[in-house]
């Protein structure tokens, strides 16, 4: 726990948002077995304004989804009995589609694939940061629960995309990119800073899902920052897919 985390006062450490001890943010359902983590996320999440659910194993947590009806559930991969796998098959083999990101114990690719593959929006890496956790908490619900103002111009580092006006321009200057290279790269700038799958850019941008065909995202994505240059704000996440990031 790091002394960020014992600040009294219930503000953020940049002080920008204060704490909303009645949860205004919906409810966060944390599946998680081990207590000191669940403390430390609990507590950021609260200082977020969230309301947080505990459960420390998979049968309670699955449980919990009904009862609850969380905005999002929080899902560790490493739990005792059933593991965070087999809860995320069972996740999303409901009809409901609550968003998840699940925390992996291990760096490991096949891991974060897996989860992904299963249907997880994202992924946390231990040890990772509290302040990190909360910020793609807030990124996915972003990303699964579009603003009204889906359509207003999406500034990210030099670039502009502009939904609306379907224009996009770098440093200023127009960039002139097709249909499909536009629907891309807005669809990587509206969920910045997650890292998304070949297959979920495929499902999205090209309306369905092929495992063959991956490799048009990776054609598409060399067009787009040829056409952007040097600074393309398109970072590829190796063995994953890619992210929309500022340098
Ligand atoms: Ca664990």
């Amino acid at each position: 726990m790091g002394p960020g985390g014992q600040e009294p006062g219930g503000r953020e450490p940049g002080g920008r948002e204060p704490a909303d001890p009645r949860g205004g943010r919906g409810t966060v359902l944390l599946i998680e077995d081990e207590e000191p983590i669940a403390e430390l996320v609990t507590m950021y999440l609260e200082r977020d304004g969230f309301r947080v659910v505990w459960r420390t194993d998979g049968p309670a947590g699955l449980a919990a989804v009904a009862t609850e009806r969380p905005r999002l559930v929080l899902l560790d991969l490493m739990l005792p009995g059933m593991d965070g796998f087999e809860v995320t098959r069972a996740l999303r083999a409901g009809a409901e589609r609550v968003p998840l990101i699940i925390v992996t114990a291990r760096d490991e690719e096949v891991d974060r694939v897996l989860g992904l593959e299963l249907g997880a929006d994202d992924y946390v890496t231990k040890p990772f940061s509290p302040r990190e956790l909360a910020a793609r908490v807030k990124a996915v619900l972003r990303r699964v629960e579009p603003a009204p103002a889906a359509s207003a111009a999406m500034r990210l580092g030099e670039l502009t995309v502009d939904p609306g006006r379907r224009e996009v321009t770098m440093a200023g200057r127009p960039v002139q990119l097709t249909a499909r290279e536009f629907d891309l790269l807005a669809y990587l700038v509206r969920n910045r800073g997650l890292v998304l799958t070949r297959d979920q850019i495929l499902e999205a941008v090209w309306g369905f899902r092929s495992h063959a065909d991956t490799r048009t995202v990776d054609v598409h994505i060399r067009q787009v920052r040829a056409k952007l240059g040097d600074d393309a704000p398109i970072r590829t996440v190796r063995g994953v897919g890619y992210a929309a990031a500022d340098r």
